[in-house]
């Protein structure tokens, strides 16, 4: 693909656009921000939009976007070696000073490697020159595990943008040269440059219980000041912020025209698999009067608002936002809902404004195992929220499931089975009558031990016996009218973990990856890694965990309490749980 057919190809999708911002490049800081993934997922992504808004907000800074081109054209640019072009100003992304990349996913990760090689940029930081763009790495997964990506990444920003981008313009106006500008940058809260710092391995038992090959620390280089660990940057409070919203509304994007706006950031119910719920504390609302002035404006271009946000009823005024919003005019969906959130009000409002579909996640079903990773509602809850649910008219559930939870028994699955038997028969209940049934679509996930939770230590499950669990499970939900499942297999979360669990000695499998069309397989047998290491091994005894280089706020020995008090099968209740968040966790001081 030429140059020409790519530049005819962005003010195609730039006359479909509402709200991209155009700025002149003179005198001002260049940043070319990637989403790595296609413009259809990218432009769905509210952190991208957020990020791209924040830098253009800034007069000294212009921001533009390019996206992973569809398959044919990535085909015929890597063919015709034409410079891939951002969407604004069709510059090649290579004359930028800044690539900013956003990371949302693990599996994207490859796709990094792809746009930086499709911009004749070289991937890994020590092969490039200071006539190269600088590379930051940021986003929701790389502040929980940059790891993997610390080889490609000049700096890592780990935390939000609110407080990142003020940072990096310090960085850049007071650099003198490029040695300077890291420098700078390693001083400034929530930015981790990985060249800084050695990690060093276990070789051999040496008797503290560290297995061979794990990490037994990281040092600072010498002649460098660089904090150890890198402290996370994020908003102390959401009062005087802007909530992250829509700014560019195109049709070509998972949710059409729809207006997205967060609403409140964080979850506290502090459930011991999430990271997200860790990671996003302390619960910070965003002002009820801003979301509805920006949600007064975007009306002119959309119907529908989209509610991002993972606890949307934590926000104290949330029932006068809904109402406004119906008055508006809009069609209302939540991006999720937990399920003490779903009172009567907000069901309704959510049936008047068109929406036949509620997603919950009873995550498991039995209390007891509920108990055990502190989701914090019992089958009598959940049961009396499925019939709040159908008798207000909605006609469909989605019910999210894990298996291969610690103390996890076949009794379990079982109940996964019970529970979704007794939803289905409210549902029929409410349905019959008006002669409309619905469906239950259950989506069942392997748990995936992720950084930064109470389950950072342990193993994924064995293979063999996720599979087996998953034929129970199939054999279990098998023809039941009006209930599909949607069962993931161990092969797909494995590589996933992989990333999601790894260290720096990763990144060439993420190389042979990005070069062999993503056969994992092959990749990691070609960078000489032993997945299972990283994906099978306890990792209790480790001295250090490779996540452990940022600091997100959060004790070790408080996730060490919470796996405990779930051994015990106890709860660390809600009702308190703002204050104990205040308490316990120094996220952001
Ligand atoms: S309720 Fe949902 S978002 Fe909140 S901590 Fe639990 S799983 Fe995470």
């Amino acid at each position: 693909m030429k140059s020409w057919a790519q530049r005819e190809r962005a003010l195609e999708t730039l006359a479909k656009e509402v709200g991209y911002v155009k700025k002149p490049h003179g005198g001002r800081l260049r940043v070319a921000l990637a989403f790595p993934n296609t413009y259809w997922v990218g432009m769905s992504n509210l952190g991208f939009q957020t990020v791209y808004r924040l830098f253009n907000d800034e007069d000294d800074i212009v921001c533009e976007r390019f996206f992973l081109p569809p398959k044919t054209e990535l085909a015929e640019l890597s063919a015709a070696k034409a410079p891939l072009l951002t969407l604004e100003s069709q510059t090649p992304v290579g004359d930028f000073d800044v690539v900013a990349f956003s990371v949302s996913f693990e599996w994207d990760y490859v796709n990094v490697l792809t746009l930086l090689r499709l911009a004749g940029i070289p991937a890994r930081a020590e092969q490039r020159t200071a006539h190269d763009p600088l590379i930051v790495v940021g986003g929701a997964v790389t502040f929980v595990n940059p790891e993997p990506l610390a080889p490609f990444a000049d700096v890592i920003a780990a935390g939000e943008g609110e407080v990142l981008i003020p940072g990096l313009r310090r960085a850049f106006a007071a650099a003198t040269d490029r040695t300077d500008l890291l420098r700078r940058f390693a001083l400034e809260r929530g930015f981790y440059v990985p060249s800084f710092y050695e990690p060093h391995y276990v070789v051999g038992d040496i008797g503290t219980g560290a297995a061979a090959g794990t990490i037994s620390g990281y040092t600072v280089k010498t002649g460098v000041e660089a904090p150890l660990p890198v402290r996370k940057a994020a908003l102390k409070t959401a009062d005087a912020a802007d909530p992250p919203a829509t700014g560019i509304f195109t049709p070509d994007t998972e949710f059409g025209s729809r207006f997205l706006i967060e609403v409140v950031r964080g979850c506290a119910n502090l459930c011991r698999f999430c990271w997200a719920g860790y990671n996003y504390l302390p619960v910070r609302a965003f002002p009820a009067d801003r979301i509805l002035e920006l949600a007064a404006a975007a009306r002119l271009h959309s119907s529908r608002v989209g509610l991002v946000s993972i606890a949307l009823c934590d926000h104290p005024e949330i029932e006068r936002i809904l109402a406004r919003l119906l008055e508006m005019g809009y069609a209302i969906s939540p991006a999720s809902l937990r399920l003490d959130d779903l009172t009567e009000s907000i069901v309704r409002v959510l049936h008047e404004s068109g929406e036949r579909t509620i997603t919950i996640a009873p995550e498991t079903g039995s209390d007891r195992l509920r108990r055990v990773i502190n989701k914090t509602v019992t089958n009598d809850e959940i049961l009396d929220r499925a019939d709040l649910i159908f008798a207000n008219g909605i006609e469909n559930l989605k019910l999210y499931y894990m298996i291969g939870l610690p103390t996890e028994t076949d009794e379990d699955l079982v109940a996964i089975r019970d529970l979704t038997l007794q939803i289905r028969d409210r549902m029929l209940k409410h349905g019959r009558p008006k002669g409309q049934i619905g469906r239950i679509v259950g989506s069942v996930n392997p748990l995936i031990p992720k950084p930064g939770t109470a389950y950072q230590w342990l193993p994924m499950e064995e293979p063999s016996i996720v599979e087996r669990k998953i034929k129970r499970l199939r054999s279990l939900m098998a023809d039941i009218d009006n209930v599909y499942f949607n069962i993931k297999s161990e092969r797909h979360s494995y590589y996933q973990a992989l990333l999601s669990l790894g260290d720096r000695r990763v990144a060439p499998a993420i190389e042979a990856a990005e070069r062999n069309g993503q056969n994992w397989r092959a990749a990691v047998a070609e960078a000489g890694i032993d997945g299972d290491f990283y994906i099978f091994r306890d990792r209790s005894g480790d001295a250090m965990l490779p996540w452990d280089i940022i600091d997100g706020g959060m004790k070790a020995t408080f996730f060490h309490s919470e796996f405990e008090k779930g051994l015990r099968e106890e709860w660390t209740l809600p009702p308190k749980r703002a204050q104990e968040n205040a308490k316990l966790l120094p996220v952001i001081s």
